[in-house]
């Protein structure tokens, strides 16, 4: 990260509410799960020219459900025009016909659409509030007007034997790329982790299965599969940290999912004082020592959805509170 003046990507979290509540949810967002204090269309607004500013080359937006903020368009429009490229996470219920032509128009790089499951039944009962046909419609609709489409497929226990009829799918959607990678242990999924979380055999199986799958079918559509559970990512990333910065819904700025300290505010600063602070917060004892702690204490993670200000480098940024920590 060292080697940039500014991030190469923006995670951007636009809202905490979704209009479902899936078991694995990492965020633990949901219906009524938008936080007090989001971001306004205006201050968003800032931050999108911002990212301009910048010259940000990659927007990637998440939630909660970023269609699902009125606000967001506006935001598209003001990155797509300045020639940054944008991805949106979705569940995929809100991209109807009219929907699927403004992506095109706006030449949006990828939409992300999330199903897990080949049937319905097991789709909707992993996300409750979800649509199964909603969401294969969406990707359907997204390939015939050429917006590259990912099928996005979480196996757990109870949809893992489903992960060759879900690749399938995707590829009978239309999708670009089936995209598969364990289950994040965080948020929802890691209070119901026993029950929900595959034993590293059962994941290994999974890939084996879906890797013979796309060979036996001739490779139809691309096969992307995340090679880290969210413990090895934590300690690749303190090693080598991605070019990245993560925007929360209220404007914080966190340096990864799993991680709860927050190094910058957006409403208060600007995105190349928020890249000064995340490389500063990277190299801090106080993460490094959490990260390192992770592998014996994963129990860490219950805080990964927090936002702490740090002790030391960042301490006198303006605005940064602490919400919470170890000690508390
Ligand atoms: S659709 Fe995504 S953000 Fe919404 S509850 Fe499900 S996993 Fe969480």
């Amino acid at each position: 990260m060292g080697d940039y003046r500014a991030p190469l990507l923006l995670a951007w979290q636009l809202t905490n509410r979704c209009p479902c509540r899936c078991l694995h949810c990492c965020e633990d967002s949901g219906p009524r799960e938008a936080w007090s204090a989001e971001l306004s269309k205006d201050e968003a607004l800032r931050v999108a020219a911002d990212c301009a500013r910048c010259a940000i080359p990659y927007v990637v937006f998440g939630g909660g459900e970023p269609l699902g903020v009125a606000h967001a368009w506006d935001i598209f429009e003001t990155l797509s025009k300045n020639g940054a490229a944008v991805k949106i996470e979705t569940d995929g219920t809100m991209i109807d016909e009219e929907a699927a032509g403004r992506l095109r128009s706006l030449s949006v790089d990828c939409v992300q659409v999330s199903v897990d499951g080949a049937e319905a039944s097991t789709h909707e009962r992993i996300r409750p509030g979800g649509d199964f046909r909603k969401a294969a419609a969406a990707i359907e609709r997204l390939a015939a007007r050429g917006v590259p489409a990912e099928f996005v497929f979480v196996p757990c226990r109870l949809n893992a034997s489903e992960i060759c009829g879900a690749y399938d799918l995707a590829a009978k959607l239309g999708a670009r790329t089936f995209v598969t990678g364990p289950m994040m242990r965080l948020g929802r999924a890691a209070r119901d982790w026993e029950r929900l979380s595959l034993s590293r055999g059962e994941w290994a199986r999974a890939v084996e299965e879906v890797e013979e799958r796309a060979l036996l079918r001739g490779h139809p559509i691309r096969l992307s599969i995340y090679p880290w559970d969210i413990v090895e990512e934590t300690q690749v990333r303190l090693h080598s940290p991605q070019a990245m910065l993560l925007a929360v819904p209220d404007g914080r700025v966190k340096l990864l999912n799993a991680l709860p300290f927050a190094c910058a505010d957006l409403r208060k600063q600007s995105l190349a004082e928020a890249w000064d602070a995340c490389q500063a917060a990277w190299k801090s004892g106080e993460v490094s020592g959490f990260v390192r702690r992770i592998p014996l204490e994963p129990e860490l993670l219950k805080h990964a959805n927090e936002t702490w200000a740090l002790k030391g480098p960042v301490l006198n940024r303006p605005n940064l509170r602490r919400s919470g920590s170890l000690d508390a």
